[in-house]
């Protein structure tokens, strides 16, 4: 039996990954849901999932659940250090990495340094921190597992050595000459660009394949998301910019590929739900069934695949350059993006002014190295600062 920590829990992926506990209660056990403010969706998961402890990071939103489920025999904490105490307890023996932003960096570093399993979902966390992160990896023994659809799919075809070796495999040793890294384009693929600038957060957040929450919904149609997971795979995988290729795939059924340099060329295959990879990061080296139906070829009919068009999706070209610059340039990127995301979904900025942004900040923000955690935080603040700028410049 897995205890469980699931950060993140009100969300897209926190709502997934309790569906497939569900599928299997012999398994795996809910010890703490954590959220940030959704009381009325917490209490209602404490009441189905009964946990040990339920977090709310924002205090007034945890006395309001307390209110709220006093008939419960749960726990309830708030706040940000009582969250990174929480995650590393005795008890817990899985962290599920499901916060969205950077927001979730914290208690996900700190469930990698206390040694848990971790599956990780916030790739925001990974891109910010990029190689302390590995390095507090390999220095607690924590077991990392990718969650996000891509990666899992990478790491599905990996052999097992690179797989026990997550952050510092070495990729020609294995065979290994390239990761091909699928993405579908999002809404707007075949938009015509000069509509662009008009389009609205309701259109962008309506993603063809996938049903995700507000934030990588609208990454994915900027492809800032598979810029943010083009970085992640660097890191996870240990990869250099010549092995790591973006391919358009717009069907989402290829999850990614790995080719060999004998030219095999392996994927993995799914119907586009997040719960195969839960799944699959949940049991690892097991299988258990995640509640998806098997894929059909026959309803699939065809595979498509094209270059991506930077002209199309600025984003992703920003994402790619930064990440050959460095880890400053990525945590710059990053949080700059989580600044003109959120402005455009509350209609302050146009569509198009998410790439004005990001690529304002990459110019203006003075990039110091980072050596510790508080380095990070410090170029996250001053990315904020300027994006904050930047998004006056666009009216
Ligand atoms: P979501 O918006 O649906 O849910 C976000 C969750 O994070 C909520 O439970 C919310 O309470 C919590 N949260 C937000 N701010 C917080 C804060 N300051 N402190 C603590 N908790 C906070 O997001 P999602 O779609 O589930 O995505 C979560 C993460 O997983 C993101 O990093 C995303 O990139 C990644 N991811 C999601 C998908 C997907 O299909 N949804 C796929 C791959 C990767
Ligand atoms: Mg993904």
């Amino acid at each position: 039996m897995q205890n469980m920590v699931i950060l993140g829990a009100t969300g897209s992926i926190g709502t997934s990954t309790l569906s497939v506990i569900a599928e299997n209660p012999e398994a795996f056990n809910v010890f703490a849901l954590v959220a940030n403010t959704s009381v009325s969706k917490m209490a209602a998961l404490c009441r189905l999932h009964q946990p040990q402890v339920a977090h709310m990071v924002d205090a007034d939103a945890a006395l309001q659940l307390k209110a709220q489920i006093a008939d419960l025999p749960v726990e309830v904490t708030s706040g940000e250090s009582a969250l990174a105490d929480l995650v590393t307890r005795a008890e817990v023996d899985t962290v599920m990495a499901a916060i969205v932003g950077a927001a979730g960096m914290a208690p996900t570093l700190a469930a990698v340094q206390a040694g848990k399993r971790v599956l990780l979902a916030n790739k925001e966390a990974l891109v910010m921190s990029g190689r302390l992160f590995i390095e507090a990896v390999a220095t607690s023994g924590a077991t990392l597992l990718p969650v996000d659809s891509e990666h899992n799919a990478i790491f599905q075809c990996l052999t097992k050595t690179a797989q026990q070796q997550l952050g510092r495999c070495d990729l020609p040793g294995a065979g290994i000459s390239k990761i091909l890294l699928t993405g579908s384009g999002g809404p707007f693929l075949h938009a015509d660009l000069a509509s662009l600038p008009s389009v609205t957060p309701a259109q962008a957040i309506k993603h063809p394949n996938w049903s995700m929450g507000p934030k990588i919904s609208v990454d994915s149609a900027t492809m800032m998301n598979k810029g943010l997971e083009y970085v992640e795979a660097r890191w996870l995988f240990n990869a250099g910019i010549d092995q790591l290729q973006v391919v358009i795939h717009p069907q989402s059924v290829i999850h990614s590929m790995v080719q060999y340099q004998d030219g095999s060329v392996l994927a993995q295959l799914g119907n586009p739900d997040m719960r195969t990879p839960i799944a699959h990061c949940m049991a690892y080296p097991a299988r258990i069934v995640s509640g998806v139906e098997p894929l059909d070829f026959f309803k699939v009919g065809q595979l498509s695949f094209c270059e991506p068009d930077f002209a199309r999706f600025p984003c992703l070209k920003l994402a790619m350059t930064a990440c050959r610059e460095g880890q400053e340039a990525t945590t710059v990127l990053n949080a700059a993006n989580e600044i003109a995301v959120a402005h455009f979904l509350q209609g302050d900025i146009r569509f198009t002014d998410i790439a004005k942004v990001n690529e304002y900040c990459l110019e203006q923000v003075v990039q110091s190295p980072l050596d510790s955690i508080a380095d990070i935080l410090a170029l996250d603040t001053e990315a904020r600062v300027c994006a904050r700028k930047a998004l006056t410049l666009c009216h």
